[in-house]
């Protein structure tokens, strides 16, 4: 039993991967949901209730535990019920580092597409000082889901935050420093707690 609770909060932590990358699930109808599948970008799982929830995924099929799929679309459902909007947008651009330029809030939402010579950027409001801004791609980017998922995973492989800061400059050649690392996690562990 202690085996399946392990391998369930793995499957939390990458479920609350998905929703931090915005891959929202999409509600069919009020027992049925899609959520798109991580490693197939062309391809969604179906997740349904019944009595229980069920998913299409091989990892519910072959090992009955609550996947990644049934988990992000139950934390949905929570967060939806329990978080103002402005949480759940202020966490995901906190996550993405995207934060005001003039005051540091995270309270921004997107304003729209700039184009100019050198193409389009994403413009940002924010919320608390109303200024408009883009972002410096470097700047702005630097921590995207999938960066934070791949540090979840490894942390729960057990690697040290320097192993996983290395870990990731070797992969992706982007410097990040275990200080940040660290303080996705423990962001992620505070919300994953309070559910
Ligand atoms: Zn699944
Ligand atoms: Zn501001």
């Amino acid at each position: 039993m202690k085996e399946k609770e392990n391998m369930e909060n793995i499957r939390k932590i990458r479920a609350y991967c998905i929703l931090a990358k915005g891959d929202t699930p999409k509600m069919i109808n009020k027992e049925t949901f899609l959520i798109p599948s991580q490693s197939n970008s062309n391809k969604k799982y179906k997740v349904t209730f019944t009595n229980t929830w069920t998913c299409e995924c091989p990892d519910f099929k072959y090992r009955k535990i609550k996947c990644k799929h049934i988990q992000a679309v139950e934390m949905w459902i929570h967060l939806r019920q329990t978080l103002m909007n402005n949480d759940i947008l202020e966490l995901h651009n906190e996550i993405q580092q995207i934060k005001c330029i003039y005051c540091s809030s995270f309270n921004v939402v997107k304003d729209g597409i700039r184009k100019n010579k050198h193409g389009k950027k994403q413009r940002y409001r924010c919320k608390d000082c109303g200024k408009r801004f883009v972002l410096d791609p470097v700047k702005g980017h630097k921590a995207n889901g999938k960066l934070i998922a791949l540090s979840m995973d490894l942390y729960f492989k057990g690697l040290s935050l320097r192993k996983i800061a290395d870990t990731i400059y070797q992969f992706y050649g982007i410097k990040i420093h275990h200080d940040t690392i660290r303080r996705w996690i423990n962001k992620f562990m505070s919300r994953i707690k309070s559910m």
